[in-house]
């Protein structure tokens, strides 16, 4: 990289500064996306094959931004011809069940209530005995085929670049990289995850929060005859055949447990959600936890006995956590943050794209930007100073 100018520059090529990039292509925008590392890497949040989408929250304002997102997924499948979402049920329990059904309620989303025993008739492979929730509209999210179907749509990405500073003047921003080279843009957008914060500090722009060091265990069926949801076929012959017959699971509330079939394989993913400790993300160490493979698999013993108990595969994955768990997305300047994406931003990807390329296009001399594609207030990075 020696000099290059754009319209807009994006930091960080996950799943956050992929949507922005692709976002931004399709308004006109001569948009460039750089990344330390490719696509992809296991030392970013976006890696792997599969996560959870899900309306369940358990404030009304997050049930509705997900239905939004859930458009925009299907817009982006269409556009792509990819495959990006299987509807799977869920079935949410624990100490926030109630806040969630009435969440759920008040946005008018589906959902129906029922008893131990009933979950046990239509869901074979899992054990709860109190009360649970059954979320129909929730889907397992092929992760790996959104990030390509994203950075295909998203101009041009440059991988092995790293930015070692950004300088903005007010009516433009240069920013260097590691080779010495400088890219010079009207507006940047900063979705470096967990590295935000350091990359943004020298610019003056505090952006709190703190890494966390994640872990998934994958688990096979117990027995991979046993029968889907009432009403469906089993797991071997149905349209999604080799998955384990399994719903998605969130245990909600506190260190919850969560689990989902993963798209194609016999496999099922389960993990604790900030159950890992604080970790600096330029010292990352992918050693399997024994605490977290032991914590999981107990949950998974007691909670899912539809699957062997003894997790066949693990992967370490960390999380960018901002203080309160909402997301920060904002605008300094002429620098735009998409960040603090706690562990649960994978499901708004595309909205996340749409309001940070409205952040971005505010003020310039382009069309087709409504109030109405602009973040919400609460995710103004201004609530944490
Ligand atoms: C185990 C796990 C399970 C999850 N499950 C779910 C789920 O079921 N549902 C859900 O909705 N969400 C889930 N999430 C959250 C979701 O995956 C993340 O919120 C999302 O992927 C974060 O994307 P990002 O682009 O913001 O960050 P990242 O993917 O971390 O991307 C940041 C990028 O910036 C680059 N970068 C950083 N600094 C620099 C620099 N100086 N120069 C150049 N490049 C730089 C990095 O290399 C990186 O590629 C999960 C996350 C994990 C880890």
């Amino acid at each position: 990289m020696t000099q290059r100018q754009c319209d807009v520059l994006v930091i960080g090529a996950g799943l956050t500064g992929l949507a922005a990039a692709r976002s931004l292509a399709r308004r006109g925008y001569d948009v460039l996306t750089v990344d330390q590392a490719p696509v992809g890497h296991t030392d970013g949040g976006s890696h792997g094959t599969c996560r959870i989408f899900r309306l369940g929250y358990e404030d009304s304002g997050y049930v509705r931004l997900a239905r939004h997102a859930r458009e925009l997924w299907s817009e982006l499948a269409d556009e792509t011809g990819t495959r990006l979402l299987h509807p799977v049920p869920q079935l949410t329990f624990g100490p926030q069940l109630t806040q969630v059904r009435d969440a759920l309620v008040q946005a008018g989303a589906a959902c129906e209530s029922i008893d131990g025993p009933e979950v046990a008739r239509r869901f074979p492979g899992v054990s709860i005995t109190g009360e649970a929730l059954v979320e129909p509209d929730s889907a397992v999210i092929a992760a790996d085929r959104a990030l390509a179907a994203l950075a295909a749509l998203a101009g041009e990405v440059l991988t092995g670049v790293p930015v070692t500073g950004i300088a903005d003047d007010g009516r433009r921003v240069t920013v260097s990289t590691g080779d010495g080279g400088r890219i010079d843009a009207r507006r940047v957008v900063v979705c470096a995850g967990p590295w935000t914060g350091g990359l943004l500090a020298p610019a003056g722009i505090t952006v709190p929060g703190t890494a966390t060091m994640e872990q998934v265990s994958y688990f096979l069926p117990a027995d991979p005859d046993l029968p889907g949801p009432a009403g469906t076929e089993p797991a071997s012959t149905g349209p999604d055949s080799g998955w384990p017959a399994m719903p998605i699971v969130v245990h909600y509330g506190g260190r919850f447990l969560y689990g989902l079939p993963v798209p194609g394989s016999t496999r099922y993913k389960a993990g604790l959600h900030q159950g890992g400790p604080a970790t600096d993300p330029d010292r990352l160490d992918h050693t399997e936890s024994s605490a977290l493979s032991l914590h999981t698999e107990q949950a998974v013993a007691e909670l899912l006995p539809g699957l062997r108990p003894r997790a066949v595969a693990v992967e370490r994955c960390v999380y960018d956590n901002s203080p309160d768990e909402d997301f920060i997305i904002d605008r300094i300047g002429n620098v735009v943050i998409g960040a603090g994406t706690s562990g649960h931003g994978f499901k708004f990807g595309p909205l996340l794209g749409e309001w940070l390329a409205a952040l971005a296009a505010e003020g310039a001399a382009r069309p087709g930007v409504a109030a109405a594609d602009f973040p919400p207030r609460r995710f103004a990075l201004s609530r944490l100073h």
